[in-house]
């Protein structure tokens, strides 16, 4: 892994340059990071629990006909994946009132939303990637119209497929994350989604219990990350029977 080039560090994957031109590694780690990584955390077995989480989701988008950059999982923490200019706008799609919404405008964690909400933020960590409107956009080029309609139009797409999806195993999808890339083709250029759609990115309540089965078990200091990522990947019938924990991540030895 080492002879390999790095290309880029982020808080919970590693990227690689990929075996063939226009495509990267992506190395996923247990490192868990919260609050813009003022809080930081490792995970045993988050990453390979992502890997596969994440791989299951992507691939179900593209049978659906949403272009992504996933070409395929290459072994438990890693996955090949189309090199993109990543589009520096984090979008979150949000289904019930939860986290940042119900803490900036006083609206109670639960709360049904009437619609789909779809918000944005800059991706920056200096900043503290801040909520930005439509018009942040477009004013300082960051997407164009056009991109702009395509991340909208496969939000919402992602959203109710994933709804329906979770919904299926008994679980609310509450809010999440996705980043968009821009993958040249030739001539050709094209929105695809990217990045990766895992609990680390996502709110998820069971239904029954509302018992909380994402990242917020880390930044509330719940306790259980492990097994309630390993509950989400259970009941979409993921690594039944593996002990990811036997899958070190020798990405962090020696550090
Ligand atoms: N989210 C994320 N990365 C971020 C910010 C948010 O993956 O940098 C996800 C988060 O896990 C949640 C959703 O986006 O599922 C909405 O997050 P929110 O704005 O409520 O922020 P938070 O409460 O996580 O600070």
């Amino acid at each position: 892994m080492s002879r390999r080039n790095k290309i880029y560090e982020g808080k919970a994957k590693v990227l690689f340059e990929g075996p063939e031109p226009g495509t990267i590694i992506q190395y996923f780690k247990d490192d868990a990071t919260a609050f813009n990584a003022q809080k930081k955390g490792t995970l045993a077995g988050k990453g390979v629990v992502n890997n596969h989480i994440s791989e299951y989701i992507f691939k179900s988008l593209a049978d659906i006909g949403i272009p992504t950059h996933f070409i395929e999982r290459t072994s438990m923490r890693e996955q090949l994946v189309k090199a993109v200019e990543i589009i520096p706008v984090e979008v979150i799609v949000r289904n019930i009132a939860a986290g940042s919404l119900s803490s900036r405008l006083g609206i109670e964690e639960g709360t049904l939303l009437p619609n789909p909400l779809i918000e944005f933020c800059f991706k920056s960590d200096e900043l503290g990637d801040p909520l930005i409107a439509e018009e942040h956009i477009l004013t300082f080029g960051w997407a164009t119209p056009e991109e702009l309609e395509d991340i909208t139009h496969y939000a919402l797409r992602v959203n109710d497929f994933m709804s329906g999806l979770f919904a299926g195993i008994g679980i609310k999808l509450v809010d999440f994350k996705l980043e968009f890339g821009r993958l040249y083709e030739g001539e050709d250029e094209m929105t695809v989604l990217a990045d990766e759609i895992s609990p680390d990115g996502c709110r998820l309540w069971d239904m029954k219990t509302g018992e909380k089965l994402d990242k917020d078990r880390f930044r509330r200091d719940l306790g259980g990350e492990m097994e309630a990522y390993k509950e989400v990947a259970r009941r979409l019938g993921i690594l039944p029977n593996a002990d990811i924990t036997e899958f070190a991540d020798h990405q962090n030895k020696g550090k």
